[in-house]
């Protein structure tokens, strides 16, 4: 007996789905649950955020259309809040996002690291490409994110879902996307900070005097210096002193693997503060350190803790806060120290970044506990000013 082609393909395609797994039928199903529109939050002046609809557009062949889970709130997202000083304003902010995937053109098939993709993976963003030949997928670490352009800092056009701050967005063709669904939801929107510091710790070591064994100071210790003090003990850095004027995020920099906090505000001027340092080191000063404060008079104070021949990484200046005093004969010369800056990240830190939350976690870092408020996307302007009011540490504003 013969059977017709028409009758082989149902009993292959019979066959087909009963071995599709259930999470496969649940994917496919989602894909009919995606709405018509997505709610955003649109800056549309300072200090206001309005709820925005827009239709979801049709996906180009190498688009993306992820359903946004959650995005932490930036210095930089303050700022633009605060006053525009970009001049962005209409703009659907959020850089520090993550979220699901819930459908993708037809010749998506991996990440940007070459990782499969499918519908139901959780990613992330980084750059986007555009026409820039200095940036290739092949040297990952030739040009600093800095100069390239970022979903979430885009002007708003005319498809409107550009930035996490939102239900969704389209990762249009040319952008940077990783295949993150091994790593939890703050985890995941951790990675953007964490990244900044990965790169910092990067720019340290390339002056050869940050070492395994080296003493670390980290000056400030906000969202930024208590991720570079968790950086650090991932490289395996054991003496590791956190300064800053609020005990609590000192008993914080203690949970992050600092070995000791020293409180600037119980020591009268830089001399003795510096001697306090250096008690905190067993009677020497810092063979390195890092300055994660925007404060001109902090910049002036570290070179202070840092020992001849020592090395620094300035990173806590993402606006210009002013002029700082030094003295280039003492601070400078005579200890003949190696400075660094440091400026956001490239997309090698990016990914490596994925491994430092991994190795973070194993050895015990509480890096989850730096998410200490979450607002749904509709108060996302109580987000901001929760934010200004320096009330807690990382703020989110999460869609779950
Ligand atoms: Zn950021």
């Amino acid at each position: 007996m013969e059977m017709k082609e028409t009758e082989i393909e149902k009993v292959v395609r019979q066959v087909l789905q009963s071995m599709m797994s259930d999470q496969e039928q649940e994917r496919n199903q989602r894909d009919f649950n995606i709405p018509k529109i997505s709610r955003v939050a649109m800056l549309t002046g300072v200090e206001h955020y309005e709820i925005q609809e827009y239709p979801i557009p049709q996906l180009g062949e190498e688009d993306i259309l992820v359903k946004v889970e959650g995005c932490g709130i930036c210095g930089t997202d303050a700022h633009e809040f605060k006053g525009d000083p970009f001049g962005l304003i209409p703009v659907v902010l959020g850089h520090e996002g993550t979220g699901e995937i819930v459908k993708m053109g037809r010749r998506v098939k991996a990440d940007s690291a070459g990782k499969p993709l499918h519908v139901g993976d959780k990613v992330v963003s980084c750059m986007i490409f555009k026409d820039n030949p200095d940036i290739t997928m092949f040297d990952l670490n030739k040009q600093n994110v800095g100069g390239a352009d970022v979903y979430g800092l885009l002007p708003d056009d005319s498809i409107h879902l550009n930035g996490w701050f939102a239900d969704y967005i389209v990762l249009r063709k040319g952008s940077t996307v990783f295949n993150v669904s091994d790593l939890d939801l703050y985890s995941r929107i951790l990675i953007e900070p964490c990244a900044v510091l990965v790169h910092a710790v990067e720019r340290g070591k390339t002056t050869g005097i940050l070492k395994f064994n080296s003493r670390v100071v980290v000056q400030g210790c906000g969202p930024i210096g208590l991720i570079c003090i968790a950086v650090l003990r991932t490289m395996g850095i054991e003496h590791i002193v956190a300064v800053d004027g609020e005990q609590k995020r000192l008993d914080f920099a203690k949970e992050m693997g600092a070995e000791r906090a020293v409180n600037f505000k119980d020591f009268h001027g830089t001399e003795e503060l510096s001697e306090g340092l250096k008690a905190a080191f067993d009677g020497k000063l810092a063979d390195f350190g890092f300055q994660c404060t925007g404060s001109p008079i902090a910049h002036g104070n570290i070179y202070k803790f840092i020992r001849n021949g020592g090395g620094l990484c300035e990173l806590g200046f993402f606006i210009n806060g002013g002029d700082a005093k030094i003295n280039p004969h003492f601070d400078i010369c005579a200890k003949e120290i190696t400075i660094v800056g440091s400026w956001v990240y490239t997309l090698r830190d990016y990914a490596t970044t994925f491994d430092f939350l991994k190795r973070a976690k194993g050895i015990g870092l509480p890096l989850e506990k730096l998410i200490t408020h979450t607002f749904p996307l509709e108060r996302i302007n109580e987000g901001h000013r929760t934010n200004l009011a320096m009330e807690g540490l990382k703020i989110a504003i999460v869609n779950m």
